[in-house]
């Protein structure tokens, strides 16, 4: 089955095309036909497309909306000079799977998308404002466009769905869970989900046995403990705001600071947001830049201390939920690194384990110096009592894989 996997932004649609069917999954060996990324929807966008063994094609045009957008999609894609195997019209694309944010807690699993469907993502709206409405765009596009092909969501909430009550409830007043359902969900549920089942492949051993805990380290950033293969606990709260130091997002802070700055500095509250989602992070406290590659270039060439300190920061955020989650899991046998800086920066992942060798977790330099850009590896020295993984993401296989799934009606199991 030939799966569209859109992953639809306020401005963006990234896209990928797999083949899977049952078999493929089941020996390892679904292919990814090609890739794209569509940004500044609405003004003149920027488009990057790629047809797998072919060169990636730069352009940029006027597209007006995301329906336009996956109108432009099309036709590449069933261009007989694009050459995508097997993709020769509309009909050759089998189904399309959606990464939608927020599924809160009615949308627990990846489902079919029906009318019902789409009124429960909507009413995930108040938790996901700059989320789920984008992500629905992509939806009625997709169902313009491609009418009749079956859609499924998959949603980054669902992994984190098994959290006991005395890990998602935040200690406020009851009834504003009852009354608002205001509590933590997490996200980033795919990627979690998807190392924990590289793990378990890794390590020939059934999801039950899975007990590690996962750092997805990128622009946005989440720790998952995992305990028998389910999710136990993860950082990323009520919206994505909470936990690690981001990009630009400040993670935990204390939330009298929001009453601080709306008195004090005359902000309203959709300024302090603003600070605490766009301008805080390594960003805010480098003020150079919230890219790690950067910040490290800074420290490194130039001995810039905001830098330095940024990236202290974000690693020593790391370190505290990893003992946190040591804790509460009672030890763990395994620490997996994934996102774009889990997977490319030995530097990060030496800070973030650092001194933690009281828990027994010890790296092996040599191996975390040559982890860049690797799909899988481990990293940890010999005698480490833990062991330490890098291990790159790869949530839109998982979406893939969970659409085929759905379509055909047969069990989920990673
Ligand atoms: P992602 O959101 O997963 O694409 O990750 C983006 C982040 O990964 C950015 O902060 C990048 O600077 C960071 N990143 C990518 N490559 C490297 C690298 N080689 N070293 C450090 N950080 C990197």
């Amino acid at each position: 089955m030939n799966i569209l996997v859109l992953n639809c932004g306020s401005s963006s649609l990234k896209f990928q095309i797999i083949q899977t069917d049952l078999e493929a999954i089941k020996n390892d060996q679904d292919k990814m036909l090609a890739k794209g990324y569509i940004e500044r929807i609405g003004s003149q966008a920027i488009i990057t497309l790629q047809a797998t063994g072919h060169p990636p094609l730069r352009t940029a045009e006027p597209i007006r909306d995301h329906k336009s957008a996956l109108q432009y999609v099309l036709k590449w894609i069933t261009n007989p000079e694009t050459k995508i195997e097997g993709i020769t019209d509309l009909t050759d694309i089998h189904a399309i799977g959606h990464r939608i944010v927020h599924g809160a807690e009615k949308l627990k699993k990846s489902v079919l998308i029906d009318e019902n469907v789409i009124d429960q993502i909507e009413d995930c709206i108040p938790l996901a404002p700059l989320h789920n409405p984008p992500n629905l765009k992509g939806v009625y596009a997709a169902r313009e466009v491609f009418p009749g092909i079956p859609q499924v969501a998959v949603f980054d909430t669902a992994f984190h769905s098994t959290m006991p009550e005395e890990n998602y409830l935040y200690a406020i007043p009851y009834q504003l869970y009852r009354r608002f359902k205001i509590r933590k969900y997490g996200f980033h549920g795919t990627s979690h989900r998807y190392i924990a089942y590289r793990y378990r492949k890794i390590k020939g051993i059934e999801r039950e046995q899975v007990n590690i805990i996962t750092l997805h380290l990128g622009n946005g950033c989440s720790a998952c403990a995992i305990k028998n293969g389910f999710s136990l606990d993860t950082s990323m709260g009520m919206t994505p705001l909470e936990g690690l130091v981001m990009g630009t997002r400040s993670g935990d802070i204390d939330p009298a600071i929001v009453e601080f700055l709306i008195h004090n500095e005359g902000s309203s509250v959709d300024e302090v947001f603003n600070i605490l989602n766009k301008r805080s992070g390594l960003l805010g406290i480098s003020g150079l830049t919230n890219d790690m590659r950067d910040l490290l270039e800074e420290e490194r060439e130039h001995q810039d201390r905001r830098a330095s300190l940024a990236i202290n920061i974000f690693c020593n955020r790391v370190k505290k939920y990893i003992g946190a989650y040591l804790a509460e899991l009672n030890g763990t046998d395994a620490i997996c690194f994934t996102g774009g800086i889990g997977e490319n920066s030995p530097e990060v992942r030496r800070r973030c384990l650092s001194n933690l060798d009281f828990f027994g977790i010890k790296l092996d330099d040599e191996l975390n110096e040559k982890a860049v850009g690797v799909k899988e590896m481990k990293i940890s020295a010999p005698d480490s009592k833990i062991e330490v993984y890098v291990i790159a993401t790869n949530e839109e296989l998982l979406i893939a894989r969970d659409t085929l799934r759905v379509v055909l009606n047969v069990p989920r199991i990673w």
